[in-house]
């Protein structure tokens, strides 16, 4: 049975067409509508009505986005989206004939992982998303965690340990939530952005520091990126103790993350805590989207008895 996925980010929406051993047959990009609800919602009909035609089937189709539906209302909370406070359920079946599942990306991109992914045959597995923003999944046995609140692994919205900020002589960063201090302040795109500011390398983004690692300036501002990195993987394994946490997002895939990570982990964990396995998510960009439409097809073969 084909399969698909709209992946919602802030900038665009990817619809991705997906055959029965989830390999992709086709994918199309719209730029995210940011001024209403109704033209988000038109989007995202759009793309509805475009993996049907070229299916040629009334085919299962699930969402990766940001942010949270609440199990039991069904209202959308999502920080860059114009959709918070719409009944995503009642919106959906308006633009595409019926309710779609809605799958927090980051906990897609534990399922897809977790499911012929990085993480495929590990009992408890993390995503974490490391991009314009820090944010975890988890999934037990291959299946995403439920819990009632319907919320992903919100560690970027942690605060990053004080012993970390006064190792490295840091003041509390402002967050994009509006709170001080948050994990995500610190370790996302924008926070490693803002550290290679502090220690003196101006304005540069983490591919241009990445390329720049071989002076030693750079190397100093990644070396403190990764200890702090090192702390949120400490705080994740202390309450959650995954067996292995597949990274995607955009700072990810900066070269030789996962090495520095695995450098930096062990002088931050607890002594005697289990070091887990690190890995870079097999399906890439796609990882989310293929969490979701694997979300629907299970859905639709009544293999999802609840909503993630
Ligand atoms: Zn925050």
């Amino acid at each position: 049975m084909d399969c698909g996925g709209l992946d919602i980010g802030g900038t665009k929406i990817e619809a991705r067409l997906f055959d029965a051993g989830l390999g992709t047959i086709d994918t199309r990009r719209v730029p995210t509508p940011r001024d209403s609800a109704d033209g988000f919602f038109a989007a995202l009909g759009g793309l509805v009505g475009w993996l049907r035609d070229r299916s040629g089937t009334d085919l299962p189709i699930g969402i990766a986005m940001s942010g949270v539906v609440e199990p039991d209302s069904g209202i959308a909370r999502t920080a860059n989206l114009p959709i918070s406070g719409e009944n995503m359920a009642a919106r959906l079946t308006e633009v595409a004939g019926r309710p779609l599942p809605v799958m927090n990306d980051s906990m897609a991109l534990a399922f897809s992982e977790a499911n012929g992914g990085a993480a495929d045959g590990h009992a408890a597995a993390v995503g974490m998303i490391i991009g314009t923003g820090f944010a975890a999944g988890v999934c037990l046995d291959g299946r995403p965690a439920r819990r009632p609140g319907g919320i992903a692994v919100e560690i970027g919205h942690c605060g990053m340990p004080a012993r970390a900020l006064a190792r490295h002589g840091l003041d509390l960063w402002t967050c994009g939530c509006g709170r001080p201090g948050c994990i995500e302040a610190y370790v996302a795109g924008p926070g490693l952005t803002r550290l290679a500011a502090h220690m003196g390398l101006g304005k540069i983004t983490a591919p241009e520091l990445a390329a720049r690692a071989h002076e030693a300036a750079a190397e100093a501002v990644l070396a403190v990126w990764a200890d702090l990195a090192a702390e949120a993987l400490e705080t994740l394994q202390m309450t959650i103790d995954p067996e292995i946490v597949v990274l995607g997002g955009g700072v990810s895939q900066m070269p030789g993350v996962v090495e520095r990570l695995q450098a930096a982990l062990p002088a931050r964990l607890m002594p005697g805590t289990p070091l887990p396995i690190l890995r870079l998510a097999r399906h890439g960009d796609a990882s989310g989207v293929r969490g979701a439409a694997l979300l629907a097809r299970m859905t639709a073969q009544g293999e999802m008895p609840w909503r993630p």
